[in-house]
């Protein structure tokens, strides 16, 4: 079986800014179909989301050349078998030849790998997790398992996702792990509807931010966590029993001059008092998770809070973009023990599960992410299920870019355990 057609378009995302969407037609009539994401608290390492930069168009953000760039893949795919992706993904970062894909685009790349990868599961008559699934063993050289993911639903936005001054990027409600997909779900969208509620009788507005999560103007992180756990309650559950609380400081965005400048808080730390800001809102709220807490460049920081927080989660996202080769780096100088996924990041299906191989093997944590700016794909879905991430990140449980995921994740949750 070979690889016939790829043909690209340029379509929309949930922001209003061009992407790519990439279908790969296979010569026994199968066809599979990507889009990809963007990102807006971006990691200076991330792989090039190629952008046309023609200010005739879309403010410069059209996705022509990633297009045609993509297109032009066929030349050097047609003679590979769609079912082997190392193969498919190694002939398109050579094809590329740079070290961050800047010459097709990030964009380009990853919307043909993840295209074939749907091809080839459609053409085996497999579920898209199963195919993944069969494709991360490979990768992975192990017997690799399973499972429904827990869900970190970002219900209250900050930071660059939101029009208001709160700092922090995203607070996230996590279900208890007692809960199978489908309830901690619907627990997860009681407290987010009981959250709407309380904003409204208190006269806040119930706008939303990128993720779908309420922006209202707030100032400081205590305001937000207070009426999250409010709403916890409200809505008859316990906190930290049946709900606990995840954040994602995205600190790079606040970072300025070697200073963490926190316009919601009226503060300008230093790292140390950053640390001590993140400690202290760690133990007061017994927050779970924590992303990002500081500059990706910052890894004093990093590590002193790691060596000092065991039981915590920490996760790097803009530090690791995803990359085998940063995530050494932070397993070997002992930063972080969690790893958030995006794919776009790194660009390749390949390489991202790679990086989530590595990560795991050295007891990282895993956490499939969206970006803020989405599509209708629900790719993610599908890959935390195929390589037991055991969690997903996928923001509010509303607007169909969000719910898009949490939709597949019911549907194949019914499929596994009907
Ligand atoms: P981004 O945000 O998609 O804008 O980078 C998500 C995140 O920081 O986790
Ligand atoms: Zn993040």
């Amino acid at each position: 079986m070979k690889i016939s057609k790829i043909k690209s378009a340029e379509i929309l995302d949930s922001r209003a800014r061009p992407t790519i969407c990439t279908s790969v037609y296979l010569d026994d009539g199968s066809i599979g179909q990507a889009m990809v994401p963007s990102g807006a608290s971006t990691g200076q390492l991330e792989a090039l989301e190629l952008r046309d930069k023609n200010n005739q168009r879309y403010g410069g953000l059209g996705v022509l050349d990633a297009v045609k760039n993509a297109e032009s893949a066929l030349k050097i795919l047609k003679d590979a078998s769609p079912q082997d992706q190392l193969t498919i993904d190694n002939k398109l970062i050579e094809f590329d030849a740079t070290e961050n894909k800047s010459k097709l685009g990030a964009n380009a790349i990853l919307s043909v790998s993840l295209a074939c990868a749907r091809a080839a599961s459609n053409s085996m008559n497999t579920s898209l997790y199963e195919y993944l699934n069969i494709v991360y063993k490979g990768i992975s050289n192990k017997n690799s398992t399973m499972s429904l993911p827990v869900p970190m639903l970002n219900i209250m936005n900050g930071g660059c996702h939101a029009n208001n001054i709160v700092d922090i990027q995203e607070f996230m409600i996590i279900p208890s792990k007692k809960f199978n997909f489908k309830d901690g779900l619907m627990k997860s969208v009681e407290v987010y509807t009981h959250l709407k509620d309380l904003l409204k009788k208190k006269g806040l507005s119930i706008s939303v931010g990128d993720e779908g999560g309420f922006a209202p103007d707030l100032k400081t992180s205590e305001e937000v966590l207070d009426l999250i756990i409010l709403s916890i309650e409200q809505a008859g559950m316990s906190y930290l029993d049946d709900i606990s609380i995840a954040l994602d400081c995205a600190a790079s965005e606040l970072f300025t001059k070697g200073n963490y400048k926190l316009i919601g808080e009226s503060k300008n730390f230093s790292s140390e008092e950053m640390i001590g800001y993140i400690q202290a809102l760690v133990d007061k709220y017994e927050i779970k998770s924590v992303e990002d807490p500081f500059d990706e460049t910052d890894w004093n920081a990093w590590k002193t809070f790691t060596k000092n927080n065991s039981d915590l989660q920490i996760v790097g996202d803009d530090i690791f973009v995803t990359q085998e080769k940063i995530l050494k780096k932070g397993i070997d100088s002992k930063v972080a023990n969690s790893i958030l996924i995006k794919l776009n990041q790194v660009g390749t299906l390949s390489e991202t599960m790679q990086a989530i191989c590595l990560a795991k093997n050295n007891g990282y944590k895993t956490i499939i992410s969206h970006r803020s700016g989405e599509t209708e794909d629900s790719f993610i879905a599908d890959l935390a299920v195929a390589v037991d991430a055991g969690q997903i990140k996928t923001g509010a449980p509303a607007r169909s870019d969000r719910t898009a995921k949490y939709n597949r994740l019911l549907l194949i949750e019914d499929e596994l355990y009907p």
